[in-house]
């Protein structure tokens, strides 16, 4: 089924499957997380998820600029206070890498950073490390910069910035940003030749073989380019030269460890299995707005057998 943009058609652009497959796309919606034009499509070829069409780079650079906050705010005040606090989240990372003896590392990148929670908390429990970070947002990066003291490396995952930091980083952590990428494949190469010959990779991303709540309201939105599983998550990182050292599904996350030096693996279709997931995931999303919706009479009719056992 072709996906043609109903609106401002100017800031759209098509795109094909990463894989190169030339099978046709197939729709899963129009709409997305605050109603936002978001045309997802599946490649009936691999079953990869993507945006087709979707915003220009431009345009995702005018949102991220003057949009974004609105959906998701920079709070500063409670971002130092989580910081202070050891964030859930940076504690999860911590968790989830403390077993790969990340001990002695000494240089640090965090790409999507924010207000730097897992940078600090990794710093509190490696004294002797460096932290660096990529951070779009401006707010940020004046806090990181001088409240943190880590080094914004730059401020456009897109930009130039590997050129400077060749076999640097000791450890990157990629958490929920590569599904924002427009070029997953060319950013994670670059990101690899900044990676040192034994670093490690920290990467997750929302997992697609498990989506959770609406589908339409919710899980697929515009700022998301590609939706992961984890067979075409392998699939493009191999492409990009990383190798898995670990990888797993955590609720409707998925989260890996990954170092360099895979040949690109076979492409192995998880079409079926991911419309299977999609329709699950729609049935449960169902079930769950029915079993919510008999939560009021449900209570009343306990109320009303209350004050009649009374009477
Ligand atoms: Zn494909």
């Amino acid at each position: 089924m072709p996906c043609v943009p109903t609106v401002a058609d100017e800031q759209f652009e098509n795109v094909s499957c990463l894989f190169g497959c030339e099978k046709p796309l197939k729709q899963l919606s129009r709409k997305g997380q605050f109603n936002l034009p978001t045309y997802v499509c599946i490649c009936t070829g691999c079953g990869l998820v993507f945006l087709n069409p979707r915003w220009k780079k431009e345009r995702y650079e005018e949102f991220y600029k003057q949009e974004f906050s609105n959906y998701e705010p920079v709070d500063l005040d409670s971002s130092l206070k989580e910081n202070l606090d050891d964030a859930p989240e940076a504690i999860q990372v911590w968790n989830r890498l403390k077993i790969f003896n990340i001990g002695s590392t000494q240089c640090i990148l965090d790409m999507g950073c924010g207000a730097g929670s897992i940078l600090k908390t990794l710093k509190a429990r490696i004294p002797n490390s460096s932290l660096f970070a990529i951070e779009p947002q401006q707010a940020y990066q004046e806090y990181l910069k001088k409240k943190l003291s880590i080094e914004v490396v730059a401020t456009d995952v897109d930009s130039k910035w590997y050129e400077l930091y060749p076999n640097k980083f000791d450890l990157i952590i990629m958490r929920h940003v590569l599904e924002h990428f427009l070029n997953p494949i060319e950013s994670l190469k670059k990101t690899v030749s900044t990676l040192s010959p034994n670093g490690l990779l920290y990467l997750a991303v929302p997992n697609m073989m498990n989506p959770g709540g609406s589908l339409r309201r919710y899980w697929f939105r515009a700022a998301h380019t590609f939706y992961f599983s984890e067979t075409t998550l392998l699939q493009i990182l191999s492409r990009a030269g990383l190798e898995q050292i670990a990888i797993q599904s955590e609720g409707r996350e998925l989260w890996g460890v990954f170092k360099k030096g895979s040949e690109p693996l076979p492409l192995r279709s998880v079409y079926i299995e991911q419309m299977e997931a999609v329709r699950k995931a729609k049935i449960r999303y169902c079930l769950e707005c029915f079993l919510s919706s008999l939560r009021f009479p449900i209570r009343l009719f306990n109320y009303m057998k209350c004050k009649v056992a009374k009477a």
